[in-house]
């Protein structure tokens, strides 16, 4: 059965999209079978991963209003990665939703139809927390919060630190953190170095050992329709989500050891 991953944060370009794809990407490279779910409607994930989001039958926001299986709405990449594909549509999904009675849990019911044939689902959060990504937390086994180390950071994690808890008391109680990740990482900057040492000191192991880099890479290889993995695969970028990968991967083992 599929471990359910929410990439979260509420707050807005911080490296949601750009590790989800990453990540799934050197996920198949270790041999595991991963949906990702790209759960904005900016579609990033999916036009990340190649997908043109013009000529689709079937999305997610289909899928959230009962209309098609989970099925329908999954594309194969090149890249390996299967993807729930989203496009503009899925902004008008929070109202239709508004007065349906479970509105918070659709994803997970639809999810059960294609838990047995993934090892791993992640979904890529919108920067807010709305209905579609209570959604996702409730659907999701554990979050990894990516986070740029800068000044207000930390303000933001308390409040969805908070978040996860409400989650757990009202609607999922299994929702775990499975780390926080830093991102965009410049090490000349002395204050990413003092926001990462108390991310430490606050979060101790939740914290992953592996550092994303700013790489330029990284932010490239969307507008060729293709993770970092496989358009630049010596870069720094890419080698940093395949060690964040067996980072991943190893945590799990221990788990379950
Ligand atoms: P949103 O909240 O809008 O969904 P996000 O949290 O998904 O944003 P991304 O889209 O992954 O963030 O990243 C924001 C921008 O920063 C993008 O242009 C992306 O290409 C770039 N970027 C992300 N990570 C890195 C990195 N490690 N090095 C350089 N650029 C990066
Ligand atoms: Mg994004």
């Amino acid at each position: 059965m599929a471990k359910v991953i929410s990439v979260t944060n509420q707050k807005g370009g911080v490296g949601k999209t750009t590790t989800s794809i990453n990540l799934s990407a050197a996920l198949v490279l270790q041999k595991k079978r991963i949906l990702l779910l790209d759960m904005d409607p900016q579609g990033n994930a999916s036009v990340g991963l190649g997908v043109d989001t013009s000529q689709l039958n079937a999305t997610i926001y289909d899928v959230l209003l009962n209309e098609v299986t989970a099925k329908q709405a999954i594309v194969n990449t090149e890249s390996g990665v299967d993807v729930m594909t989203a496009n503009g549509d899925l902004a008008g999904a929070q109202v239709e939703l508004l007065n349906e009675i479970g509105r918070e849990l659709r994803l997970k019911k639809a999810l059960v139809a294609v838990q047995d044939d993934y090892d791993y689902i992640l979904i890529d959060c919108p920067p807010a927390l709305n209905v579609l990504t209570i959604n996702a937390l409730v659907a999701s086994d554990s979050v990894i919060i990516p986070m740029q180390c800068e000044y207000f950071a930390l303000e933001g994690l308390s409040a969805l630190i908070s978040t996860v808890r409400t989650i757990r008391e009202a609607l999922n109680p299994k929702l775990t953190i499975e780390g926080l990740l830093r991102t965009m990482f410049d090490k000349r900057n002395s204050l990413s170095g003092e926001v990462s040492k108390q991310l430490q000191n606050h979060f101790g192991d939740k914290v992953y050992s592996t550092i994303i880099p700013r790489n330029v890479r990284l932010a490239e290889a969307p507008s060729y329709g293709e993770s970092a993995i496989s358009y630049a695969p010596a870069s720094k970028g890419a080698k940093a989500y395949v060690d964040l990968a067996k980072e991943v991967l190893s945590i799990a083992r221990k788990k379950a050891a």
